[in-house]
């Protein structure tokens, strides 16, 4: 992708994502692949909210600030080691997000798992959202913990942290971001009225086997899917 198109989806990214409470102060961070050893990300310690086009950092694939006359007085997110795992884990993936998500970031805190079916637009578009172990932020642990559920899933939660998604291109990593929290906000309304009464496993199954349509063609892992944890028996196998 052209840096200055780079540049502009992330000025609208960060400021949207701000506005809609997903991060605070100077945290979260964006990061667009702009070819095969080059990506753009968020600087270190700016905020998202407030931030300008000129404030992001182009890298190589390692981490390592290509040297710019511009924009030389901005560091790469502490953060980005985490979005180098998911580009190399990924190699469709050429956007990634990370932000605190306050509802979503909620069940973590309480421990309580967001890996049941529930609806239809999730299942087909993320499967279900898994919890990577706590890790501390900033460090290798963080890419430790997500290394093998990117290679299956487009969105993790970051245990006691935050949540982070990915996409063909920033506008999409964006839209997963929102669809973990609408999701989470969703749960915890079934909570609050009650409980969580997952989809029985063939209609996850039936939603499997057609989300291609809709564009979503990333690899699921269907048994887990439709297995007890994340849906209902169906009622005729219960019996
Ligand atoms: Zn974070």
């Amino acid at each position: 992708m052209d840096e200055t198109q780079a540049r502009k989806n992330l000025y609208d990214v960060c400021r949207l994502a701000y506005a809609r409470g997903y991060i605070c102060g100077t945290e979260g961070n964006f990061s667009i692949r702009l070819g095969d050893d080059l990506l753009i990300a968020t600087a270190a310690g700016t905020c998202k909210g407030r931030v300008e086009p000129d404030q992001f950092v182009v890298t190589d694939m390692a981490g390592q600030r290509i040297e710019s006359k511009n924009y030389s007085h901005w560091q790469p997110s502490t953060e980005l080691a985490m979005h180098l795992t998911v580009y190399q884990a990924r190699p469709d993936v050429r956007a990634v997000a990370h932000a605190h998500p306050t509802v979503a970031v909620g069940f973590t805190v309480a421990g309580v798992p967001l890996t049941k079916c529930v609806l239809p637009e999730v299942v087909c578009s993320l499967g279900v959202i898994p919890t990577a172990p706590y890790a501390t932020p900033s460090t290798s642990e963080v890419s430790a913990g997500i290394e093998q559920l990117i290679k299956q899933y487009d969105a993790v939660m970051l245990d006691h942290h935050g949540a982070l998604t990915c996409g063909a291109d920033l506008w999409q990593a964006f839209h997963k971001m929102e669809t973990v929290e609408h999701y989470a906000q969703t749960m915890l309304v079934a909570h609050m009225l009650g409980g969580v009464k997952p989809l029985y496993s063939s209609q996850v199954k039936t939603l499997l086997s057609v989300r291609s349509i809709y564009g979503f063609n990333n690899p699921l892992p269907e048994e887990f899917l439709t297995g007890s944890e994340c849906s209902l028996p169906d009622p005729e196998s219960a019996n």
